[in-house]
């Protein structure tokens, strides 16, 4: 077979060779050691919170390394792709803190551009790249046109005909049969090229696998270690009929021109590895290092362990924002899905920002690491606690802008007010851990509202309403504004025992049948009288942001309620 000759015929328009295209990706001036990794999602509209783990990996370890991170947009699965959706991710990534050194960025006017000197950094734009090595391979022999008739293509969009195809047992007979067929899409002349293109026929360019699958190869996964893989000798599609390269063929040409040296990929890549790796010999270039990531599972109903899929609460990216986690919580939560020793490690530096971890591959999990919005929710409330109310102030308001025009309106009314009600418990070396997200600001600030104040606890039938009545009117006529917190609470201690209560819980609890009940049961007639709850921040401090006026009016109508 004239090798030349079908490079040619199918390939009349690449004038460029590769030496010229390898020209225009110098290899990058990097100190030793350095990592070149991308993030390399599909813009299918839905970013996938699984994609914060290699992303997560990749921009760790360029960045702890004095490398490169960037990112390629992987568009060329045009009935995937949806508008407006590359332009989306760039900002929800953003939105994560992920730094790209380079790849397809936002220009002013939010339109995708590319920052960096190893682009297009868009797949669908680098057409005429895959086709100068398409035609390379084309002219060695390793790659050659498959030209399906209309009735075969028929028979691919007959779903009734894909269901039969599906429906057949796999048996060593059906196995040589789909070999045979396969191996004769080898079998044609320059001559029936020739007539398949006169006529117009498309055709699919396929590498000629040259693997015997009985043969095994030794690879080394970084996460995954030492793995077997039978060889390769799958015809893999490398450009499809209308031209556009597959993943395995854009993956082999973009990461060895942009130089990437680590290629860290969900492990749903680990069964083509072996076709890339044939790929990468083919095309005479280095082969990167692997990293396969293990899906991210979820405990079902019956507690078994499942893929989270796209439609699982928590798979959506976009959702986290919404629900009120800051970026900071998942990135944060994501980290100790990635790195087992992370926890321990933020333990003893509890200060330090999450990028002075020195994350590591060998503290990677090989298998599949398990989402829980439990441990989400715990490291959420740890990073919010530790905000000032200014923060939070600030945070909550951007969210509520958003999300809850109700609450907006209220923190905006009166911002001293409002951070008043969120410094309670803050900045202390225990603060309190009432907030998980954003949207736990409303139920946590609207009793201090009187528009949105309403009884939300009652009393325990067991305590005499009469006891609750004269508790509560000692209190009002006893209230001094000016009182500090101890004497306020001894105040509170002096309305317990001519009520048969008991001033100390310590005593109380020597002989809790001697009482009705203690100091902490009176405080509490109070908490939900004034708080409408039986639980609420520190009472001294809720009563003195609501003022005199306010606590006692409250007062009244819930004496009046009883
Ligand atoms: N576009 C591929 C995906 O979204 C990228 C895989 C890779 O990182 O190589 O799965």
């Amino acid at each position: 077979m004239d090798y030349e000759l079908l490079a040619e015929l199918l390939f009349p328009n690449v004038t460029k060779t590769p030496e010229e295209i390898e020209a225009m990706y110098p290899p990058r001036n990097l100190p030793e050691g350095a990592k070149v990794t991308r993030f390399a999602p599909s813009p299918t509209g839905f970013v996938h919170f699984g994609g914060l783990f290699p992303s997560t990996v990749g921009e760790r370890l360029a960045h702890q390394s004095g490398g490169v991170f960037y990112l390629r947009i992987e568009d060329t699965d045009a009935k995937r792709e949806v508008d407006g959706a590359a332009e989306a991710l760039i900002n929800t990534l953003a939105e994560y803190g992920l730094h790209f050194d380079e790849g397809a960025a936002l220009d002013e006017n939010g339109k995708i551009c590319d920052k960096g000197a190893y682009g297009p950094y868009k797949q669908s734009e680098r057409g005429f790249i895959y086709h100068v090595y398409a035609k390379k391979l084309v002219k060695e022999g390793k790659a050659y046109p498959c030209f399906t008739t209309e009735e075969e293509l028929e028979a691919l969009h007959d779903t009734d005909k894909k269901a039969e195809i599906k429906a057949r047992e796999w048996t060593p007979e059906l196995e040589a049969e789909q070999k045979a067929a396969m191996l004769k899409q080898r079998e044609f002349t320059i001559e029936e090229v020739k007539e398949h293109l006169a006529a117009g026929h498309p055709f699919v360019l396929r590498m000629l696998a040259d693997g015997d699958p009985d043969r095994k190869i030794k690879f080394t996964d970084l996460i995954k270690g030492t793995i077997e893989i039978p060889e390769n000798d799958k015809d893999e599609v490398l450009l499809k009929s209308d031209g556009i390269p597959t993943y395995h063929f854009a993956h082999a040409v973009d990461d060895h021109l942009m130089g990437t040296t680590h290629v860290i990929r969900g492990e749903e890549w680990l069964p083509s590895l072996s076709r890339h790796i044939m790929l990468f010999r083919f095309l005479g270039f280095r082969l990167p290092k692997y990293m396969h990531i293990s899906q991210i599972m979820r405990l079902d109903e019956n507690g078994n362990k499942k893929k989270l899929s796209k439609r699982d609460m928590g798979a959506n990216l976009s959702d986290y924002a919404k629900k009120g986690y800051s970026a900071e919580a998942v990135n944060e939560y994501v980290m100790t899905l990635l790195n087992s020793n992370y926890e321990e490690w933020h333990t003893a530096n509890p200060e330090k920002p999450l990028t002075d971890f020195p994350f590591s591959i060998r503290k990677m999990s090989g298998s599949g690491c398990l989402f829980d919005f439990e441990k989400l929710n715990d490291v959420s409330k740890n990073i919010l606690s530790k905000k000032t109310a200014d923060e939070v102030y600030d945070a909550a308001l951007a969210w509520a802008k958003e999300n809850d025009a109700d609450l907006a309106d209220h923190l905006a009314a009166d911002p001293a007010y409002a951070k008043k009600i969120l410094a309670i418990g803050r900045g202390g070396k225990k603060p309190r851990k009432d907030l998980t997200t954003w949207a736990d600001v409303k139920p946590y600030i609207r009793q201090f509202y009187d528009d949105w104040f309403a009884p939300i606890d009652v009393i325990d039938e067991k305590f005499d309403r009469d006891d609750i009545k004269k508790a509560l009117t000692a209190f009002t006529d006893t209230y001094d504004e000016t009182d500090d917190s101890a004497v306020w609470f001894d105040k509170i201690k002096a309305i317990c025992p001519p009520l048969g209560y008991c001033p100390e819980m310590k005593l109380y609890k020597q002989d809790p049948t001697a009482y009705k009940g203690h100091v902490g049961d009176v405080s509490m007639f109070l908490r939900v009288a004034v708080t409408g709850m039986l639980n609420s921040p520190d009472l001294y401090e809720v009563i003195h942001i609501l003022g005199k006026e306010r606590t006692l009016n409250r007062v009244a109508s819930f004496l009046k309620s009883l």
